[in-house]
């Protein structure tokens, strides 16, 4: 067993619970509740601390901190693993042949039977000097200036037609363009001679009639633009990269067209395919070819990679191909490679511990997974998940609720025992599982249609769909299937908000308070109160703590370590002197409004501009956050509510809004609020596409697109789109009617 005794993280309330080891144990509970606290802030938490306790000093520094979890006492535990949605990051030279070592067998295959001979596997590796195309260093990419993004033709260059930073009207490279006297710089751009453009942008060589007006040091904005960013690319300021974002694109690489490695690794060549082409082959036909191979002097090598292979296709993502880049999987592909980078371990009795790993999966992939789980289990290690969808829970060999609310109303055990026990148990999800939206029978009257023309992004095959406007539309169809790169379509051709699950902030000083801006409407309900100045009530005012500044922490910077935040000394972190501290509203002081909740803050504060803001966040379904709580600590569901929230309040005109998964970290209840909150954004008169494996959203749709009919080359069709109650025929309209 794993004893946990009294934890306290978060709003855990004292909870003791033992968790059986050996097992796979699914913790369940609204959103809110406490599960992460549980789950990921006390047990693997504390398993990390434990760990990196066993290691000398030396190595600890370089080791990721775990802070010591609030909890009396927690015993049994094991090596933990944490398998989140995290991506598996931006690195542009990891791909999926990479991070599963199938392309070290790969490299290692062609460096012994390939065509021409070529000999060490490190020259068949993109991230090997003797293997790298010497142009885009083995990236397949490079990064190009996008030159339609540099000028505003309507304007004149004393306008600010060079919308480039520095190179405006009082820029520090405007006089070189708009005093040398060759260009007009009071005409709009739109009326020079191709010829004046193009030397305004590329210098003389490229406007030879032009060269003879043009100063002998002359360096068009292309040109300088290129010298300034691009060739010192490696330590630029965060202002200079965000430039470099607007202004660049990346571009196949014009040398090795993407497959990353020089001419000689290129045109080698196994079964007559280069491996650039064997890593654009779909794994599952991939693992086919590689049995191919009947060199015995290879078949260990051929056998570890076919292994591989395969264990990636039996987890649903066959549809992959070696040479995809990692940073542009979604959140449950990668959560599922990691998964398989797991399973080829050989280490017993670890803690694994996933967070949803059903996101991004259809009813039908969901069986893969869900077989992942039991065969980690098997092998003899503890899995932990948190997980909303019956049919994980169904696999668990215990189920663990907390509850029974979210925040202050959550924090204890409410239930523990097996799947059966919990349906006839008396509890939120107890309740839940044993209701099902209806199908939504009568569609709502669309007010127009968005057409999707000729889209042809990855898989799709030359698609041209009509979405109806003023409606509710979901995506569905198996993973692969090309819905992500729809939406990526209907986004370009329609320039949609696209609402996701991105961080709100990036800032730990960003709360609810800030987002809403309620922080001036809240010193100004302290003033009227008491009769006292709202200044005083500002952390650049008398009133706030003289050591902090009102910040309620020292920031200690310690030269060549990350810096450092620890809590005042003088005020205990509660921001103010005494004398502030002393006016209250309804019995709380400034500082305790920051650990109200939303729900609390609204009955609580007496103002209609606090409670009108902070009523989109509890229309959303987050009542429960504190207002001071770093919008940081959020989960990827609960940024994307925010987000959500802000629409609602500020959109005025008929929007078109993309969501992909927005039911990723609800609990079957809290799928209902969403429900609400999108039907919603369709009163409003906005237009809603949503990418969408839970079937209670699907089923409230207007309209469905179903795409398919499998992953990949096998999708990328339609091969249903119409009101809902009348799917027949698909894998999504079967799932519909269990
Ligand atoms: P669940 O995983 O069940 O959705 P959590 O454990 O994430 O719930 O959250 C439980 C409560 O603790 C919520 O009210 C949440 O807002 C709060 N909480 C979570 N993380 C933090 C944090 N880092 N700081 C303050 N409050 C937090
Ligand atoms: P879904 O959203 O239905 O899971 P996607 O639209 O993400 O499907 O993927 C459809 C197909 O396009 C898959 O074969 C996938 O591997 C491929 N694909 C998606 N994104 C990219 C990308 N950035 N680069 C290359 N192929 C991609
Ligand atoms: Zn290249
Ligand atoms: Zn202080």
């Amino acid at each position: 067993m794993i004893e946990i005794r009294e934890a306290r993280a978060n709003n855990l309330k004292a909870l003791d619970v033992d968790v059986p080891r050996g097992r796979i144990v699914v913790f369940v509970g609204v959103s809110g509740s406490g599960k992460s606290s549980l789950v990921f802030d006390t047990i693997a938490a504390e398993a990390g601390y434990q760990l990196n306790e066993t290691f000398p000093p030396f190595v600890r520094n370089r080791l990721p901190k775990w802070a010591r979890p609030e909890a009396r006492r927690i015993d049994g535990l094991s090596s933990v693993v944490v398998i989140d949605q995290r991506r598996i990051g931006g690195n542009a030279r990891s791909t999926v042949g990479t991070i599963t070592d199938a392309w070290t067998y790969l490299r290692l295959l062609f460096s012994r039977v390939s065509t021409p001979h070529v000999g060490e596997s490190n020259r068949f590796s993109f991230n090997d000097r003797t293997g790298m195309c010497p142009t885009c260093s083995g990236i397949g990419e490079v990064v190009v200036s996008a030159v339609e993004r540099f000028l505003d033709l309507d304007k004149s260059l004393k306008g600010g037609a060079i919308l480039l930073p520095g190179f405006g009207n009082g820029g520090y490279w405007y006089a070189q363009y708009a005093d040398i006297g060759t260009f007009d710089a009071d005409t709009p751009l739109r009326e020079w001679t191709q010829a004046e453009r193009d030397a305004l942008l590329y210098g003389g060589e490229h406007a030879a009639r032009l060269s003879g007006r043009l100063p002998k040091q002359y360096e068009g904005v292309v040109e300088r633009f290129e010298r300034i960013y691009l060739r010192t690319a490696d330590n630029l300021s965060d202002r200079k990269r965000e430039t470099l974002a607007r202004f660049t694109r990346s571009a196949l690489c014009p040398e090795c067209r993407g497959d990353r490695l020089n001419e000689a690794a290129r045109t080698a060549t196994v079964l007559g395919f280069t491996i650039g082409e064997l890593a654009r082959t779909e794994i599952s036909e991939l693992a086919a070819l590689v049995t191919t191979v009947t060199d015995p002097n290879v078949a260990p090598v051929v056998a570890a990679l076919k292994a591989r292979l395969d264990a990636l296709v039996a987890i649903g993502l066959g549809y992959l191909h070696l040479g995809r880049g990692t940073s542009t999987l979604s959140g449950g592909e990668s959560q599922r490679i990691k998964t398989v980078k797991h399973l080829g371990s050989s280490l017993v009795e670890m803690l694994y511990i996933f967070d949803e790993p059903t996101v991004g999966l259809h009813p039908r992939d969901v069986a893969s997974m869900t077989e992942l789980l039991q065969r980690l289990r098997d092998k003899g290690n503890s899995v932990l998940v948190v997980e909303h969808d019956p049919a994980v829970m169904a696999i668990a060999d215990q189920i663990i609720e907390i509850g029974p609310g979210a925040g202050e109303r959550g924090g204890t055990l409410v239930f523990q025992g097996t799947f059966a026990q919990l349906r006839r148990a008396d509890t939120l999800t107890a309740a839940e599982l044993s209701r099902q939206q209806p199908l939504e029978d009568r569609p709502r009257t669309p007010r127009g249609r968005i057409i999707v023309t000729d889209a042809t992004r990855n898989n799709l095959k030359n698609l041209t769909v009509d979405i109806p406007a003023g409606v509710m539309t979901v995506l569905t169809g198996v993973a692969g299937s090309g819905k992500s790169s729809l939406a990526a379509e209907l986004v370009a051709q329609h320039d949609a908000v696209v609402i996701d699950q991105k961080p709100v902030a990036a800032n730990r000083r960003s709360t609810p308070i800030t987002y809403t801006g309620i922080a001036t409407p809240i010193r100004k309900l302290f003033a009227r109160y008491n009769d006292v100045p709202a200044g005083l009530f500002s952390a650049n005012s008398d009133g706030a703590c003289p050591d902090c500044r009102g910040l309620g922490v020292i920031y200690t910077d310690l030269a060549f370590m990350e810096g450092q935040e620890t809590i005042c000394e003088t005020c205990g972190g509660r921001r103010f002197v005494p004398e502030v501290l002393g006016y209250t509203v309804d019995g709380l002081s400034i500082a305790d409004v920051d650990d109200l909740t939303i729900d609390d803050a609204i009955r609580r504060l007496p103002d209609r501009a606090i409670t009108k803001a902070l009523s989109s966040l509890q229309a959303v379904g987050l009542g429960y956050l504190r207002l001071g709580q770093p919008l940081t600590t959020l989960s990827g569901g609960e940024s994307q509510r925010v987000k959500i929230a802000k629409e609602l309040r500020e959109a005025l005109e008929p929007t078109l809004y993309v969501l992909d998964e927005p039911t990723t970290g609800l609990h079957l209840r809290d799928i209902g609020t969403l429900l609400n909150v999108l039907d919603n954004l369709v009163e409003h008169g906005h237009t809603v596409v949503v990418i969408e494996h839970n079937l209670d959203v699907i089923r409230r749709a207007d309209w469905l697109v179903d795409l398919g009919p499998g992953p990949g080359k096998y999708g990328g069709t339609v091969v249903y789109e119409g009101p809902v109650a009348d799917a027949t025929g698909t894998a999504t309209a079967e799932a519909l009617r269990v």
